[in-house]
């Protein structure tokens, strides 16, 4: 597999915001969204047990798989070597490829760009907000639905998009914010 970088640090964003957690970025996306920041084209390659074993070395047993996007890679021989390592699995997706046979995942955070949703289950919609056209997102079905400012990398940009994402949520109750800890207390 093609695995752009393994780190742990703490899950900064969604309902898993401040859980200790590997992060397994896979390399390699099947979108070219605009204002994309993730560096994922590098990668090294390793097998499923060299990974596996990797990512047993840190103490904790929530591992969140991103890319890039993940589902291009992720299999079933990952997932159930992860879980026999005792690891709780979330990703993080765009939604639009499906799972691949026998994959098993424990979470997964949909974030949806501009493609049709593919993937079979959502526990998590995390929306990053650039008031856009909600309605698109009326007929997918989640658990949890989150929005999320969009970082435009300017700061004063961005306390405009906080204020007009917390303004749709409070006229919408069935969002949620959702906040790029990572960012606020500088961690990777
Ligand atoms: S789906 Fe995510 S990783 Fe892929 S290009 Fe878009 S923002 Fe980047």
């Amino acid at each position: 597999m093609r695995v752009n970088e393994i780190f742990y640090s703490l899950q900064g964003e969604g309902h898993y915001t401040g859980t200790p957690a590997v992060f397994l970025r896979l390399s390699g996306c099947n979108m070219k969204c605009p204002f994309c920041d993730t560096q994922h084209t590098s990668f090294t390659e390793m097998t499923e047990e060299e990974i596996a074993s990797h990512v047993s070395r840190f103490p904790a047993r929530h591992i969140v798989i991103t890319g890039g996007e993940p589902t291009m890679q992720l299999n079933a021989k990952l997932t159930a070597l992860l879980h026999n390592e005792g690891f709780f699995i979330q990703i993080e997706t765009n939604g639009s490829l499906p799972l691949q046979d026998g994959v098993s995942l424990d979470w997964i955070t949909c974030s949806p760009k501009d493609a049709p949703i593919a993937i079979q289950r959502i526990d998590e919609l995390k929306v990053l907000f650039m008031n856009q056209d909600m309605s698109q997102y009326d007929g997918i079905q989640a658990k949890e639905y989150r929005l999320q400012p969009l970082d435009s990398g300017n700061e004063k940009e961005n306390a405009e998009n906080l204020q007009q994402t917390i303004n749709y949520i409070l006229e919408h109750p069935k969002w949620n914010l959702s906040l790029q800890t990572h960012k606020i207390i500088n961690v990777q």
